[in-house]
């Protein structure tokens, strides 16, 4: 799947370009890089038993194409897929996708039918929902408690009526409960107290369930944090977001696995140009030259999902070395500081890559903007063209 089909032109104006070979802008995604990832996270977890791998391809698989990702991810071995909404889910079977698949964010007006007839998991937070579920019955639904993340699930007090509720429908045929799950707060810190208190109500949740009547398939609690870092968590699944993607879910505290990020976003240089000392540089001239200097123009702005933070602030990567944003990032464009090179119209800017080259990473992007690598690989998009790749087939 490409991108959206809408692409600026290159702002005329720039002077004669070579032909340039490649897209103006584009986001690469290394489909190898998805599935390494995925065997690493099902090793980690399979070490000690039986523990099953649900990849989270919500939002556009984080950005990186919710189809491609989940067929990458089927491949490496995941057990599962899941996604917030349902419309998310039906696409992947429009797609061609049949395995187990879980979605967790109903919203009023959703259509549990189609859900059910495409063999679709739900998510059922109150009785009310049940009730709707069961309604276009049989269907495979999995209960979720909030164990204290206070967003979506049922809370504490509704938990007794919730298993009542489902041991009920399940008694009468109309659906069957096939798991029971929770989501934690604070995974990427390891030491914060949440989590053993979530880990302790999430066993009260299934001591309960059980005293109900329910027996779920499948039990689970940890997103790709508590995957790498607790294992006391993992009970029968865990489900793996960002990980997957390569990106790591508690930078400074997760160990080294070897996790390769898929993403790797660049454009082409529009064009290059000397400066003279005191030059101001884009809107408002919040970056002034403090010495002769060339700059570069990049054609991606925050119409593509390009921080507007990001000026003066995050460096992209242009003939092995790490350039600086100098001034604001606008829509279409933003400006880069060539210390006195002159690259031509059509040379390589990297904004962000796996990093083995040396290049920034969205982790370095989200340190630069004071956000998470999850809302930088999440955002881009719009007028890039995106692009899969698979390393392992061309290098083999
Ligand atoms: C997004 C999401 C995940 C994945 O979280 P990561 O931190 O990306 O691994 C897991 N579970 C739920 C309920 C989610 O919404």
């Amino acid at each position: 799947m490409t991108g959206p089909a809408h692409r600026a032109e290159i702002p005329s104006g720039a002077g004669v370009r070579p032909s340039v070979s490649g897209s103006r802008a584009e986001i690469v995604v290394d489909l190898a890089a998805v599935r390494h990832n995925v065997r690493i996270l099902k090793d980690l977890v399979t070490v000690d038993g039986p523990v099953q791998l649900m990849v989270v391809v919500k939002a556009d698989g984080y950005g990186h194409g919710m189809v491609e990702v989940a067929g990458a991810a089927r491949d490496a071995g995941a057990d599962w897929l899941g996604v917030a909404t349902l419309d998310e889910a039906l696409a992947l079977r429009a797609s061609g996708d049949s395995g187990p698949l879980l979605c967790w964010l109903s919203a009023p007006g959703d259509d549990f039918a189609a859900a059910v007839a495409a063999g679709i998991e739900v998510t059922a937070y109150t009785v009310a929902e049940l009730d709707e579920i069961a309604a276009v019955g049989p269907a495979r639904v999995q209960l979720k408690v909030d164990t204290g993340l206070s967003r979506g699930g049922a809370p504490h007090a509704e938990w007794a009526t919730l298993f009542a509720a489902a041991a009920a429908h399940e008694a009468a045929g109309r659906i069957r409960v096939t798991g029971l799950w929770s989501h934690l707060a604070a995974s990427d810190e390891p030491a914060h107290p949440a989590n053993e208190q979530q880990e302790a109500a999430f066993r009260e949740a299934l001591a309960l369930a059980a005293e109900s009547g329910l027996d779920p398939d499948v039990t689970h609690l940890a997103n790709s944090a508590a995957a790498i870092l607790r294992p006391s968590s993992h009970f029968d699944l865990v489900r793996c977001g960002i990980a997957s993607y390569g990106l790591d879910p508690a930078p400074g505290v997760s160990p080294r696995l070897g996790l390769r990020p898929a993403m790797t976003v660049r454009a082409r240089l529009v064009m290059s140009k000397a400066i003279a000392a005191g030059d101001g540089v884009s809107y408002g001239h919040t970056w002034h030259a403090a010495e002769d200097t060339t700059v570069g123009l990049v054609p991606v702005g925050y119409g593509e999902g390009v921080p507007r933070a990001a000026g003066n602030t995050a460096s992209v990567w242009v003939d092995d070395s790490r350039r600086p944003i100098r001034g604001r990032v606008c829509m279409d464009q933003l400006v880069i500081d060539l210390y006195g090179e002159l690259p031509p119209p059509g040379t390589e800017v990297v904004l962000f890559g796996p990093g083995n080259l040396g290049e920034p990473t969205a982790q370095d992007w989200a340190e630069a903007v004071g956000t998470i690598s999850y809302e930088i690989v999440t955002r881009i998009g719009g007028r890039f063209v995106r692009r899969h790749v698979d390393s392992e087939e061309t290098t083999r």
